[in-house]
């Protein structure tokens, strides 16, 4: 089913007017008629499954049949990931939107091949955001995860400060027992973040930063993974875990 995104302000009661590029989508590109089934959401906490009803030159409104699936992990797992190549970042976004991520922080680190200036980092800002949320209708995720600005490593560990749970990953960490202790202590509203190197790794004086910063440095077993392979396998391992764990009832 295709999956639109609206602001707060399209949805009225029972009904959602969609504007935009988005109408030349449904009438011209989609060729959708009155009565077909659509998903429209606001992006950040409320999905619906709606009926179009009228398809106009400049406005489709649909109406609320459903509240949709909420498809959204319990926790928010936020991947800083030091910048690789341009293709390999557009991969991560896109496989990191798919295992359910809730944010995706780039950041220049030591050893980050690329480093952005000015105005084509804000072009590439958008192209990633675009990405996450196309990633985001395909996987029916209920929010589209922002691609935030690039950070210094400092400004990263600065943005972390106050998360749950930190894990930085490193290939000279020693056994994966961290990583699982690390995934018995999310919960349900716990906030984590997956600190990954680029293609060169982190420098041992960023891990020693880091690490007194409270972010633990865990590994991911004894094969050294490239990158795009290393954010992804943490996100999988704490998907799973927080997908089959059963927590006990607040009362
Ligand atoms: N410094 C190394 C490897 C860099 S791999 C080299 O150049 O040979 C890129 C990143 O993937 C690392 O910084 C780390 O965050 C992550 N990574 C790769 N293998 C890992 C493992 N076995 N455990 C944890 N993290 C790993």
């Amino acid at each position: 089913m295709y999956h639109f995104f609206v602001k707060d302000g399209q949805i009225a009661g029972s009904e959602i007017t969609i504007a935009g590029s988005d109408v030349n989508h449904i009438r011209n590109v989609l060729r959708m008629k009155p009565g077909e089934q659509v998903r429209i959401g606001n992006g950040l906490d409320r999905d619906f499954l709606c009926v179009l009803e009228e398809i106009a030159a400049e406005t489709v409104t649909a109406r609320i049949v459903s509240e949709a699936e909420d498809t959204e992990l319990s926790a928010r797992l936020c991947l800083f990931q030091g910048l690789p190549k341009s293709d390999k970042m557009e991969l991560i976004i896109q496989k990191a939107v798919e295992l359910g991520a809730y944010q995706i922080v780039p950041v220049a680190t030591h050893r980050a091949v690329v480093k952005l200036d000015g105005k084509r980092e804000e072009g590439r800002l958008r192209r990633w955001n675009a990405i996450a949320e196309s990633a985001a209708k395909q996987s029916k995720r209920v929010l589209v995860p922002e691609v935030c600005p690039v950070l210094s490593f400092r400004e990263a560990l600065k943005q972390a400060k106050k998360f749950d749970v930190k894990l930085l990953l490193y290939e000279n960490a020693r056994g994966m027992r961290s990583m699982a202790e690390a995934a018995e202590r999310i919960r349900p509203g716990t906030t984590v973040g997956i600190f990954v190197g680029p293609e060169g790794g982190f420098e041992e004086t960023e891990v020693r930063e880091a690490e007194l910063c409270g972010w633990s440095a865990v590994s991911l077993g004894r094969r050294i993974l490239r990158t795009e392979t290393a954010g992804l396998a943490a996100l999988a391992i704490l998907m799973y875990c927080l997908e089959t764990a059963e927590w006990p009832e607040i009362s």
